[in-house]
């Protein structure tokens, strides 16, 4: 029992926080006086993408934007917005510039901003169908529809990730949940892949416990593709040492130049040796909608034929469907697989595993409390329909051919043709180190500001790279880039 004072003590200690608290529920008026100040802010931010950088040089980012939250009775929001575009805004790269060529571009489709808006106000809860029906129904519409792109059966799922590394990362603690896996058995597993795979496989494999498995890196071709007869050896040798071949992982779409690796090769050799087959197609996947055919007549998505074959894939929604960042998915057959790797419930909960409306994501991924993502990618698709979304990726396309023909005219030398949306070049200078000059254009580049460039080192080579992604690169874009670096080699003669 509580007694009066106590009673009356605790009561006013209440209501003297309570007003302070509620500081946090702002009134209409200031929520619509907050948009409009973000509306302003965003559409300035929009319309100087047009002419403003792709990148800005920077000293330190020392003594800015600070937060001390704990000696500041809160500032105006028209001063920290102003603080955010001087500060973090203009210092290193701006990914939401259509002139970022560089590493693999993201998006941030303004649509997709909205759904963002509305997962992070409605708050709904996407971890379990039970507490959030409509919200895990949406993630799982939109993995079901993912899995029909590819050519997945019915009954395969997933889970939308933050990216692609988490995504591959789900993919391969499926396949060794598929093996059930015991530590000493781990020695005499083999993963084959290739030097062109994206280290954030490697990083997977180690976090998953497979470190100690032995990862056969398999030579590539002169398209940077994995070599189909070597892996056959390899895989053969493995088995005469009484090894276990255990997982092939190909990439459909590298980052380095976009190539697709043999994918119908890949899942007939694994289909014949009992091994898991898990492609990565973080930035390449969705170039399976693409309408384009290649020079030689063949349709362009012909080079994802065996897609459907894998038993796991990842796909980043943040990439290929010009989403902001934090998008990616996993889509995965073996569902029990997925389910036993990550279920928290009771193991009962196993045999209901179809008899469920839903599964829910909690049960398919390490995270239980998360950002409803699905919506930033559902609500476009449901305002646009996926016309528009084809038409850009195609547009990407036929700009990295545009690039890639207009680069070798300036005497580039090019490396090879672009199968997806990213190429690779470099000049070769009379009397210098080749290796060297590039460098120095690319430092010209980025100095420049106005495109924003990569580069890759493959067998020791230095490779400049282009990479067409962002929703907001045109033809301006890539004439600009091409000028740029017109200007790099005279700078340089
Ligand atoms: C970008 C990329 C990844 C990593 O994905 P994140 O979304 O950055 O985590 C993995 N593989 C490939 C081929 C990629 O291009």
């Amino acid at each position: 029992m509580i007694s009066d004072t106590t009673k009356e003590d605790l009561l006013s200690k209440i209501a003297a926080l309570e007003p302070i608290s509620r500081v946090l529920e702002p009134e209409e008026s200031q929520r619509n006086e907050w948009i409009h100040h973000i509306s302003q802010n965003t559409n300035s931010f929009i319309d100087s993408l047009k002419e403003g950088k792709a990148f800005h040089m920077f000293q330190s980012m020392n003594g800015l934007l600070n937060i001390n939250p704990d000696q500041n009775d809160g500032q105006a929001l028209e001063l920290i917005l102003e603080e955010l575009g001087r500060d973090m805004l203009n210092k290193g790269l701006n990914p939401a510039s259509g002139g970022h060529l560089g590493y693999i571009p993201g998006g941030g489709i303004y649509a997709g901003v909205l759904g963002d808006y509305l997962a992070a106000l409605y708050n709904q809860y996407a971890g379990i169908y039970y507490g959030g029906p409509g919200a895990v129904k949406i993630e799982n519409e939109l993995l079901r529809w993912l899995c029909r792109i590819i050519g997945f059966p019915n009954g395969s799922l997933g889970n939308l990730t933050s990216g692609g590394s988490m995504a591959n990362l789900i993919a391969i603690v499926t396949a060794r949940e598929s093996r059930q896996i015991r530590p000493e058995e781990i020695p005499s597993l083999c993963i084959y892949l290739t030097e062109q795979v994206h280290h954030c496989v490697h990083k997977a494999i180690r976090i998953s416990g497979l470190g100690f498995a032995h990862v056969r890196t398999i030579p590539v071709n002169h398209e940077f593709k994995m070599k189909t007869n070597d892996l056959r050896q390899q895989i053969t040798s493995d088995q005469n040492k009484g090894l276990i071949p255990f997982m092939v992982v190909g990439t459909a779409g590298t980052t380095d130049t976009g190539a697709i690796d043999p994918l119908e090769e890949l899942a007939e050799i694994c289909e014949e040796n009992k091994i898991w087959f898990h492609i990565d197609a973080a930035y390449g996947g969705f170039f399976i909608l693409s309408k384009l055919k290649n020079p030689d007549g063949k349709a362009l998505k012909s080079a994802f034929n065996g897609m459907e074959r894998a038993d796991s894939l990842a796909i980043d929604p943040h990439k290929g469907l010009f989403l902001s960042y934090g998008l990616g998915a996993v889509l995965i057959k073996d569902m029990t697989s997925l389910y036993k790797a990550h279920y928290y419930k009771a193991a009962y909960m196993q045999d209901t595993l179809t008899s469920q409306d839903e599964l829910s994501p909690a049960d398919l991924s390490p995270e239980l409390t998360k950002h409803f993502r699905g919506l930033r990618l559902w609500l476009p698709l449901r305002l646009y329909g996926l016309n528009p979304f084809i038409a850009c990726l195609d547009e990407k396309v036929l700009l990295c051919r545009y690039f890639y023909a207009e680069i070798a005219k300036l005497g580039f030398q090019t490396g090879p043709y672009p199968e997806t949306s990213v190429c690779i070049y470099r000049f070769l200078p009379e009397n210098e180190d080749a290796n060297l000059y590039n460098q120095k254009i690319l430092d010209y580049v980025v100095n420049d500001g106005r495109v924003f460039i990569s580069s890759t080192t493959i067998q020791g080579v230095f490779w400049l790279r282009l990479a067409v992604l962002s929703f907001r690169t045109h033809l301006s874009t890539i004439e600009k880039c091409l000028e740029v670096l017109k200007l790099a080699l005279i700078s340089l003669k």
